[in-house]
């Protein structure tokens, strides 16, 4: 029984962990300003010993490590040995931004504790069911075959977790429910979940795809890039980060903290009124597209920081959609924690569900250990 596990999860320029006694939190934190000039650890590594340092670690039965790119090898969490390692690493042009932090993370907590359990449970694998249909690009195909175009889906842990917990708080057998679940954090994706199957995300190969996020555009016509490399006369890498660091709420308002936005569209400022329409109005295509894609929806739910807290982004993302049966009800709309915030006898229940990532990503850990016998 492996009861204590580690959850690591390293992002560009930070790692956050977890220390589970079965469901017990025992330690939390988070380490910034990762390999930043003035402050922060050099690098991962250094970042992932400080927290094995400092954590009492006695009895740990396994590391879960969050790894963002799993390709079309990786459709459920693996127990980490040399070749996953490596497969992993083969990854990285996919995911240049995320995988090499991921990589390192394990390495580091592979060194650290060679007898310990390393799995990695990826944001693509709950993807894995998406149709040919919705992974597929309308380009060349030995091109996208080639260098492993077509559409991944990220957020996938999320996206499971919550949909799951919507058939919980409706009461109804997740294998015969259809949800569309908007995670809407700094990175944001939609997911169309029929049975517990993704069938729709709007993440593609990497997590630029989709809907408006903190710093990220989302969709765009890739002809900007071009003329971007063209007129602008931009590196390929400059336009990477603008299109990934610099656009989304940041680049409409010089910040990319919903609050903030809400609090200066408040107080008048045209330009975070622009930016709050132009991320609800995305929000709304997607929720109509997948309408029509599953053909019929049971749930519409909100998680993660801007759907879990902003009552406000809640209401003009769905306001339109009665037709399709989507209403909220505004006094359950403003209250907090989980729970079903359309009027009774709504023929879409719109709930509101708290993500827990790393609980399960602590979760799938255990299994994976649990089945190795
Ligand atoms: P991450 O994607 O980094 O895990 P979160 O899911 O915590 O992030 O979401 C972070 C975002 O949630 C913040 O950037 C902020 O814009 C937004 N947020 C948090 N609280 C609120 C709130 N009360 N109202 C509106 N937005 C909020």
């Amino acid at each position: 029984m492996t009861a204590r596990v580690l959850v690591l999860n390293c992002g560009s320029s930070s790692v956050k962990y977890r220390l589970y006694d079965g469901e017990t939190i025992r330690d939390r934190g988070t380490v910034e300003r990762v390999g930043e000039p003035g402050g922060g650890p050099a690098d991962h590594t250094a970042a992932v010993r400080g927290i094995l340092d400092r954590l009492d670690l006695a009895g740990l039965g396994a590391v879960g490590h969050r790894v963002v790119h799993g390709g079309r090898r990786f459709s459920e969490p693996v127990l980490v040995d040399d070749e996953v390692f490596a497969a992993i690493g083969d990854l990285v042009p996919l995911a240049p931004l995320h995988n090499p932090a991921n990589l390192a993370g394990i390495e580091a907590a592979r060194r650290a504790m060679p007898d310990v359990p390393q799995v990695a449970v990826f944001d693509t694998a709950f993807h894995h069911t998406l149709p040919e249909a919705a992974a597929t690009y309308a380009i060349d195909r030995d091109v996208a075959e080639r260098y492993g175009i077509r559409r991944y889906g990220f957020h996938g842990t999320s996206h499971a977790y919550v949909s799951r917990r919507t058939a919980d708080l409706l009461d109804r057998p997740y294998a015969e429910l259809r949800t569309i679940t908007l995670h809407l954090g700094n990175g944001a994706s939609v997911c169309a979940v029929d049975g517990g199957r993704s069938v729709a995300t709007s993440m593609g190969m990497s997590p630029l795809e989709g809907l408006v996020m903190g710093t990220r555009s989302g969709d765009l016509d890739p002809t900007i890039v071009f003329h971007l490399r063209r007129e602008g006369g931009m590196a390929v890498d400059a336009i990477d980060d603008l299109l990934n660091h610099r656009s989304g709420l940041l680049g409409l308002t010089g910040v990319n903290d919903m609050r903030e936005v809400l609090a200066r569209r408040q107080a008048g400022d045209p330009a975070a009124a622009l930016a709050f329409d132009v991320y609800c109005r995305r929000i709304t295509g997607y929720v109509g597209a997948y309408y029509a894609l599953l053909g019929a929806v049971d749930a519409v739910t909100f998680t993660a920081g801007v759907g879990e807290h902003s009552a406000q982004v809640r209401a003009a993302s769905l306001a339109g959609l009665q037709r399709l049966g989507i209403r909220v009800d505004p006094d359950r709309n403003a209250r907090s924690g989980d729970r079903v915030i359309s009027p009774d006898g709504a023929e879409v229940a719109v709930c509101v569900v708290g993500t827990d990532e790393e609980r399960e990503i602590a979760l799938q850990t255990r299994a994976v250990v649990a089945a190795r016998g």
